[in-house]
């Protein structure tokens, strides 16, 4: 089956990246994220990935601390989540750029608009590190921010969960999963999937989402086909 979507925003939450110990990176995991990877590649898919670090740290556990200092940790920390990633994709033989929103010239590229769209022309994977540079904000709102940017044709979102449900399934046994649910009914009814600046970034691109299990097998792949798979966040 061929892909569904030309040029992808793939958002991995660092949580996602953690594995059972919940901190740190899990290598079996970003193998396996880099398998797919390839293989999407390999599919002529445009891949662009930002990454979370929530597997490091959040601005908001700096509790007592100056709020953007520590938003400044948590840009940091998507950029070594960011070159772990980086390291993986390429030894496996791709090409990967890391484009950084705050410059750190020795480490990898600034991000520049122009030159990433020119990587991923030459088929290379681009993974924007740093978020969007801006404490006060996170990798989601950085995931939608690139995905207008870059004129992407979806962002699939691989979280820790399997798509959107009605309530936390976590605490709530009969929380209800949507397999589909428009933007306007996300941010209506509250629902936390993805930060509410996010969805209005996305809602006012027309860009659409999808919300699947990091977890299962080949799942960013089947995403990308289009196959059904969690939610499909839409107008
Ligand atoms: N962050 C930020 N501005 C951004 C993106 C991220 O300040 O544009 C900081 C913020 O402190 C956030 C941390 O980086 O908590 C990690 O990002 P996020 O919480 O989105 O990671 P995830 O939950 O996806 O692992």
């Amino acid at each position: 089956m061929a892909i569904a979507y030309k040029r992808v925003i793939l958002k991995i939450s660092g949580e996602a990246l953690a594995g059972p110990q919940g901190f740190g990176i899990d290598f079996e995991i970003l193998n396996g994220i880099g398998d797919q990877i390839i293989e999407l590649a390999g599919l002529g898919c445009e891949v662009c990935i930002v990454v979370g670090a929530g597997n490091i740290w959040r601005g908001r556990s700096g509790v007592g601390m100056d709020r953007s200092t520590a938003d400044y940790m948590g840009m940091l920390a998507t950029t070594i989540n960011s070159l772990a990633l980086q390291d993986a994709i390429e030894q496996k033989g791709a090409d990967v750029r890391v484009q950084t929103a705050i410059e750190m010239r020795q480490i990898a590229e600034p991000y520049i608009r122009r030159r990433a769209t020119r990587h991923l022309e030459k088929g290379r994977v681009v993974i924007f590190a740093c978020g969007t540079g801006n404490p006060f904000f996170s990798t989601d709102t950085t995931a939608a921010l690139r995905a207008a940017e870059m004129g992407a044709d979806v962002i699939l979102l691989a979280k820790n969960v399997d798509g959107v449900y009605d309530s936390d399934p976590k605490t709530n046994p009969d929380a209800k999963k949507f397999s589909d649910i428009s933007y306007k009914d996300i941010l209506a009814q509250g629902l936390t999937v993805m930060d509410s600046p996010a969805v209005a970034l996305c809602m006012e691109n027309n860009i659409p989402i999808v919300v699947f299990p990091l977890k299962e097998e080949g799942s960013i792949v089947r995403a990308a086909r289009g196959e059904e798979i969690g939610t499909l966040v839409h107008g």
